[in-house]
């Protein structure tokens, strides 16, 4: 079957119809009649469907939470899992955002990689099957989820209606294939300050960080300094620049501010990152505090916390074969005289569980009056490497690209994979391009948008043969 040119031969279309779905702002709205997600995403799942249903697939809209479009016959059912919302554009972008320009043979606009111009090389890996006339012994469905950015309302009402597929694969992440993600853990450290500071130098407050999952590049931190403690705090902060090279500053009004600057990254990669909230509290370690419940949490910071990743001083340093060591990243920090909240994000190997991670830390925070207050877990997901659908997968994914040397990965981070069992993460991103989901001048090339069309009719064809 000559996939690759059925395909090429859907090239105009192809283009098309990302650009016409990139127009469609999908970015979640206010809740209406038939409408979870609002007006944009509600538009495009209308419009993907529409299309689908112009290609001569069965389609089903699952009352605006999500829909499915789908060939062929049989018992077992071989699932393709998509999302057609999109994260707000941001600011800075070079073309308009929901334009679909192209410029240079790239595809511009916020969604073209994430997930829309996946979705849409999906639906015509689907239509090569399709007229291919390949006997296949499979259904295959297409799945369009309406929600993935913000809470997965939307496939999850799906999954309570229709049974998940036997096999599926997201292109929502990267090549080659992603068949393990590691669990991951998102609670605040809390501790309520009863025995308040007298000193010399009181902290009034210590803000830093937007999200848990981020490393923070900014945390400022205000302190009343008695007049002849400020030569002191200068000369201190002074040396501690000087021995450590961090990027903090010092401000003085009628109180004074440390301004601490790290470098932003993913929570999942902390070490590509620099974190502005360790690097601060490390400094106010190293200052003559008397002992107050403040300082008792800064030196707790210092000691077990610190600059590390992996959480081994606070008692969760664990590690596998299968997804390396336990990543551990402080995202937030919020600390008022009265209270202190530390947002930590934690992703732990796949090998282990929350139970594990919760007791090891618990036995270092014994004594210290610190709660945990847990937010949100996802379980690991893995699926064996030598398991069909991850050997089909790379077999296809070599076959295309010709890249002999990608071997199937796990990941730290999370993605639309975890919704369902017996599915892993495929595409779209080639190893070495540059990761622009969610960032301004996110873009598809239109070379990569094709290889990623051939790959699938390759793959689902291998999978429902
Ligand atoms: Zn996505």
């Amino acid at each position: 079957m000559d996939f690759e040119k059925l395909i090429e031969g859907y090239k105009e279309d192809i283009i098309k119809d990302t650009q016409k779905l990139v127009k469609i702002k999908s970015v979640q709205g206010d809740k209406k009649e038939g409408m979870p997600f609002g007006e944009g995403p509600n538009k495009a799942l209308e419009y993907t469907l529409n299309l689908a249903e112009r290609l001569g697939f069965k389609t089903e809209n699952f009352d605006g939470y999500a829909g499915h479009a789908e060939i062929g016959e049989g018992k077992e059912v071989v699932g393709i899992l998509a999302h057609l919302d999109v994260v707000p554009e941001g600011e800075g972008w070079t073309y308009p955002p929901y334009s679909g320009e192209i410029h240079d043979n790239k595809i511009y606009g916020r969604g073209t990689i994430d997930d829309k111009g996946p979705a849409i090389a999906s639906l015509y890996a689907m239509k090569a099957i399709k007229e291919s006339n390949a006997k296949l012994n499979k259904k295959i469905r297409i799945i369009f989820g309406t929600n993935e950015e913000t809470g997965w309302g939307g496939i999850n009402y799906y999954l309570k209606k229709v049974k998940e597929p036997d096999l599926a694969f997201t292109p929502d992440a990267e090549f080659p294939v992603i068949h393990g993600e590691k669990g991951i853990m998102i609670f605040n450290l809390v501790k309520e300050f009863n025995k308040k500071s007298t000193s010399d130098i009181v902290i009034k407050n210590i803000k830093g960080g937007n999200a848990p999952n981020m490393v923070p590049d900014s945390c400022i931190a205000l302190l009343d300094v008695k007049e002849e403690k400020k030569e002191y705090l200068k000369t201190s902060l002074d040396n501690f620049i000087d021995k450590t090279g961090f990027k903090m500053s010092l401000e003085e009004n009628n109180e004074i501010k440390i301004i601490s600057k790290g470098i932003s990254a993913h929570g999942s990669m902390p070490e590509s990152g620099q974190n502005a909230i360790s690097q601060l509290i490390k400094f106010l370690a190293t200052l003559d505090l008397d002992d107050s419940d403040v300082s008792n949490l800064i030196n707790f910071y210092e000691e077990k916390i610190g600059m590390e990743y992996y959480g081994k001083s606070i008692g969760c340093g664990l590690e596998d074969d299968l997804s390396g060591k336990l990543i551990f990243n402080v995202g937030v920090i919020d600390l008022n005289e009265d209270k202190a909240s530390i947002s930590v994000n934690i992703r732990y190997p796949i090998k282990y569980d929350e139970e594990i991670v919760y007791d090891g830390m618990k036995k270092e925070l014994k004594n210290l009056d610190i709660e945990i207050d847990e937010l949100d877990h996802m379980k690991p997901i893995y699926v064996e490497k030598d398991h069909e659908l991850v050997k089909k997968l790379m077999k296809v994914y070599k076959s295309v690209t010709g890249d002999e040397k990608s071997e199937a990965i796990t990941i730290g981070g999370g993605t639309y994979a975890r919704a369902m069992s017996n599915a892993v993460a495929f595409g779209p991103l080639f190893p070495g391009k540059e990761e622009l989901a969610h960032q301004k001048d996110e873009y598809i090339s239109i070379d990569d948008l094709m290889k990623c069309s051939k790959i699938f009719t390759k793959a689902i064809y291998e999978l429902a043969k």
